[in-house]
């Protein structure tokens, strides 16, 4: 069984330096198509965000430029676009590699639902809600004294739900968090977030916030960033990734917990998961320590669920 991975930046990257090729290994690249291949990495999310310093009235522009490299540079005849449930079934049944596009942040939608369906019509199927700060849907986990979903927010939750877009709530603050679990029709999910009983971080879950997905059939993504295990972020490992892993299966999350990286959207890495080539160290560590089907619901089963339940 081939890896998915929900979440990496590799397209903010390849917009930021023009010069790098998604299929040529760069150490400035930490997910290209050649670490795909050595990592049997089968499907993977990729987020376009938008950096903050991108002002109002210009982030939609930028989400385009962003989905236009999706589209001239990372897919291919090598690496299919998934825009469907059937796309999902032919990439697994088919053993192809896929790209699934993806949205960071509500900020590009600009207050726009015509803005959403364009791009929903340009392939993305899914979107973080926020990043860190405030837009216009909702409040990120950076904010102080945050309020939940816009009544703009509801309406784009709604929309998400009639098209079948992923709603992913990794960066959103905890009332919105809430807020969009009691809307949304369909499973949710947090792309790339960790746990927050081991490690006090607001991007991390706290425990009712994963039991919560874990009841709504969601799926969390534990992410590869050193920050959200510890404050001494020299010594993260791979045993850190499994800590996590742990804790989310003992509140009942074997079948909702999997793996959004984070790759190229971070700039510090763990010890020894430096890349996306580097996620057989995982895979030889989950081996050891869960049984085969155990792994396979982590590696891509889980995920492979909740998007064939969202997607149309
Ligand atoms: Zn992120």
């Amino acid at each position: 069984m081939n890896i998915f991975d929900a979440h990496c930046d590799a397209l903010s990257k390849l917009w930021e330096h023009k010069e790098l090729s998604f299929y040529q290994e760069d150490e400035r690249l930490q997910v290209s198509f050649p670490e795909m291949e050595q990592a049997k990495i089968g499907i993977q999310v990729f987020a376009s965000y938008v950096p903050t310093r991108i002002r109002y009235g210009q982030k939609f522009q930028a989400a385009l430029e962003m989905i236009d490299i999706f589209h001239d540079k990372v897919i291919s005849p090598d690496l299919m676009p998934i825009y469907t449930r059937n796309d999902l079934d032919e990439c697994v049944l088919k053993g192809k590699k896929g790209a699934i596009l993806f949205v960071e942040g509500a900020h590009p939608l600009e207050e726009s639902l015509t803005n959403l369906r364009t791009l929903y019509r340009l392939g993305v199927r899914g979107m973080g809600l926020t990043w860190n700060f405030r837009n216009e849907v909702a409040d990120g986990c950076e904010e102080p004294n945050p309020s939940g979903l816009s009544l703009f927010g509801r309406k784009v939750i709604k929309e998400m739900n009639q098209l079948g877009m992923m709603i992913d709530v990794s960066h959103v603050a905890e009332p919105g968090f809430w807020d969009t679990l009691e809307l949304s029709k369909t499973p949710v999910i947090a792309s790339h977030s960790n746990v927050r009983a081991l490690h006090d971080h607001p991007r991390n879950l706290r425990d009712e916030q994963i039991k919560a997905l874990i009841q709504s059939g969601g799926v969390i993504g534990l992410s590869f960033v050193d920050f959200f295990y510890t404050r001494e972020r020299r010594d993260v490992t791979v045993d850190d990734v499994l800590r996590h892993l742990d804790y989310v299966c003992s509140l009942g999350g074997v079948d909702h917990v999997a793996f959004g990286s984070d790759f190229d959207g971070i700039e510090t890495t763990f010890q020894d998961l430096t890349s996306a080539k580097k996620y057989t160290i995982l895979v030889d560590e989950l081996h050891k320590r869960y049984t085969l089907a155990e792994v396979d619901k982590f590696l891509s089963k889980n995920w492979l669920r909740v998007f064939r339940t969202v997607l149309q």
